[in-house]
């Protein structure tokens, strides 16, 4: 193969979505978050192997996202959209019988005139001042909503991956002044909510990153590996430069291996200087920049040109890489590319 590949670990994506279950106690579901194509890991096949696993509830963020999952699981799964009821989603909503999560009146008052009778849903902001109906506006239509009967009401933690921000107990009390007494199901925490335990799970967790293995799920099963095909190795002698605008000079005589994959792959260019590469056990330092479609390696130290390196494994995972890139887990995985080969363990088939 020409190619990358991406080896994708259902069989863990299953694991950790169970793990995160057992912490959400035996009254509270636990839903999965699979927009962006299942955070770039492939929505069809994470979204089979989740059912399979025994989740029921899933998360998109768009109408047209929630229709490829609909095609995928069958009319079963009860199918949330974060986006909620957008002018011309009408049809896909209701065909694909999408929950759209409201988040203004004026998506509430689209939903009721052009779906009465569909399941709908509503968003609360509580503070992270992005999607949800504010305390004033809730205040002025929570009881012709609620007579709607929403089937769920839900929340938004801004600072949930940091247990010690003070901001996740302010958005805690504003989520219950705004819904104690309303006989709706909730929804406040994603995978950071998850693990601050039991105040933030109410009656439904929504994670989305860590069952793809990421932060701030320390403890999730790794997902995701990569290799890259070695293209040419050659030498160069001291003080000659490599790669685009002759950003790295050797300081001595050494040998680079170019290999297959770049920021056209989702290996932002951001990534340089300073990542290393595997080949097996051994770290090689990228040297230069990431082109579109090459990464330029120092493997001088090696005893044999290798056919493969290493980005992803077991012991770097995808926040590691991110951090090299100054980024977060969860940019770095929903920007692998398509060029790669996938590989999946643990496939489901249809039905
Ligand atoms: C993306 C998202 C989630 C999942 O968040 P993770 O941090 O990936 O667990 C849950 N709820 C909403 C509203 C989201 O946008």
């Amino acid at each position: 193969m020409a190619t990358g590949t991406l080896h994708i670990d259902l069989e863990a994506i299953a694991a950790n979505w169970r793990a995160l279950d057992a912490m959400s106690g035996a009254t509270c579901e636990t839903g999965a978050c699979v927009k962006a194509d299942g955070y770039g890991l492939g929505l069809t096949q994470v979204a089979r192997r989740l059912s399979e696993a025994g989740c029921r509830a899933y998360f998109t963020a768009s109408a047209a996202e929630g229709l490829d999952l609909r095609r995928a699981l069958g009319p079963e799964p009860r199918i949330h959209v974060f986006y909620g009821h957008m002018a011309g989603d009408t049809a896909t909503i209701g065909n694909a019988g999408l929950v759209p999560m409201l988040s203004s009146i004026a998506q509430l008052t689209r939903h009721l005139e052009s779906l009465p009778r569909h399941p709908f849903g509503i968003q609360l902001d509580t503070g992270m001042n992005r999607l949800g109906l504010k305390m004033a506006e809730w205040a002025a239509v929570a009881e012709i909503t609620l007579a709607a009967g929403p089937v769920l009401v839900m929340s938004h933690l801004s600072d949930a991956e940091d247990p010690d921000c003070t901001r996740n107990a302010a958005q805690l009390a504003r989520f219950h002044e705004m819904t104690d007494g309303i006989d709706v199901p909730r929804s406040l925490a994603a995978t950071g909510g998850t693990l601050l335990g039991p105040d933030y799970h109410f009656d439904m967790t929504r994670p989305g990153i860590g069952l793809y293995g990421g932060l701030p799920f320390a403890r999730a099963e790794p997902v995701v590996a990569l290799d890259l095909p070695v293209i040419a190795c050659f030498d160069v002698e001291a003080g000659e430069s490599v790669g685009y605008n002759a950003a790295w000079t050797a300081p001595a005589p050494t040998r680079i291996a170019t290999v297959a994959g770049g920021y056209g792959d989702g290996l932002l260019r951001a990534l340089q200087p300073g990542l290393e590469v595997m080949a097996g056990p051994v770290p090689c330092p990228v040297v230069g920049r990431v082109s579109m479609d090459t990464l330029t390696i120092d493997i001088g130290h090696l005893d044999a040109d290798p056919d493969r390196l290493t980005l992803l494994d077991a012991h770097r995972g995808v926040d590691g890489l991110a951090g090299a890139a100054g980024t977060i887990g969860y940019e770095m995985l929903t920007a692998l590319g398509a060029r790669y080969e996938r590989k999946y363990r643990g496939l489901r088939p249809i039905g």
